[in-house]
C-alpha cells in the first residue's frame, strides 16, 4: 500500500509575525505542490491563521501543536480542534513527550483529543516513543507498543492519523538511534496497529520518525521500509534545513 511521505515541522515555542513571513513564506514559496511528498508546518497557536493565509495555493499545508477534547466552553486558555479547523488547520500534533512530561498527559488524554481531532474533520499526529531509561533497560518495543494501544483511538484510519515515534532521548540531542533499530521499531509499531485496528489500516497508515532529524540524516533515514516520513523540530525553524530535508525523500 503507497503511504505520501509526509515531512511536518514542529515550531514548539517559536516564531512571531516576522517568521511566519520569512519562515513559513520561505518554505512555501520552494515547495513544489506536485512533490513526491506532502509537508506542513505546525507554528503556535498564535501564527496559525497568519500562516495559513500566508502559504494559501502553495500546497504547504499548516497544522497545530495541541488542542482540547471539547468544541467549547468553560476551559480558560485551551483551544478547541473547531477553532483550528475555522482558522484553516489541518493537522494537530498530539502527545508530544514535551505536552507529556510538561503537562501530565496520558494516552487516555491523547487518544479522547484524537477523537475530537477527527470529530472536527482534522488529521491527529499522534506522538509516542521511550525515555533514555527504558530504552536502555531493553523497553522500547513495550513502551510504544503501549503507548500505540492507549494514544490512539479504535477509530483512527489511514486517512485521519499519522503516528510521530519519537524516542524523547533524540529530540534535539543530536542522538539518533541507528538505521536498523529504527526500522525494527517502526515495524513493532505498525504490528501494534494492526493489532489494534487490523492489517489494511495499520498498512496504510503513515510512521514518521522525529528525534535530530537533519539533511545530514534524513536520506538514509527517509529510505527505510517503514518510516513514511519525518517530524522535525530545530531543522523546520530553518528554511534551507527543512526543505534539504524535504529533498532527502526519493
Ligand atoms: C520534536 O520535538 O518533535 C523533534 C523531533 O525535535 P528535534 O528535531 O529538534 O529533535
Amino acid at each position: 500500500m503507497s503511504r505520501k511521505i509526509l515531512i511536518a515541522g514542529n515550531w514548539k515555542m517559536n516564531g512571531l509575525k516576522a517568521e511566519v513571513s520569512s519562515l513559513a513564506k520561505g518554505v512555501s514559496a520552494k515547495y513544489n505542490n506536485n512533490s513526491a511528498y506532502e509537508m506542513l508546518i505546525c507554528p503556535p497557536f498564535t501564527l496559525v491563521a497568519n500562516a495559513v493565509d500566508t502559504v494559501k495555493g502553495s500546497g504547504l499545508k499548516v497544522g497545530a501543536q495541541d488542542c482540547h477534547f471539547n468544541t467549547n466552553g468553560a476551559h480558560t486558555a485551551d483551544i478547541s480542534p473547531l477553532m483550528l479547523k475555522d482558522a484553516g488547520a489541518e493537522y494537530v500534533i498530539l502527545g508530544h513527550s514535551e505536552r507529556r512530561a510538561d503537562h501530565g498527559e496520558s494516552d487516555s488524554l491523547v487518544n479522547k483529543k484524537a477523537k475530537a481531532v477527527y470529530e472536527a474533520g482534522l488529521k491527529a499526529i499522534i506522538c509516542i516513543g521511550e525515555s533514555d531509561e527504558q530504552n536502555k533497560a531493553g523497553k522500547a518495543v513495550e513502551v510504544n507498543q503501549s503507548q500505540v494501544a492507549g494514544s490512539v483511538p479504535d477509530n483512527a484510519t489511514a486517512e485521519n492519523t499519522v503516528i510521530a515515534y519519537e524516542p524523547i532521548w533524540a529530540i534535539g540531542t543530536g542522538r539518533i538511534p541507528t538505521s536498523d533499530d529504527i526500522q525494527n521499531i517502526h515495524a513493532e509499531i505498525r504490528k501494534a496497529l494492526a493489532s489494534k485496528l487490523g492489517q489494511s489500516v495499520a498498512d496504510g497508515m503513515r510512521i514518521l520518525y522525529g528525534g535530530s532529524m537533519k539533511p545530514t540524516n534524513a536520506e538514509e533515514i527517509l529510505a527505510l521500509a517503514d518510516v513514511d516520513g519525518g517530524l522535525i523540530g530545530g531543522a523546520s525553524l530553518k528554511v534551507d534545513d527543512f526543505m534539504g530535508i524535504g529533498a532527502c525523500v526519493k
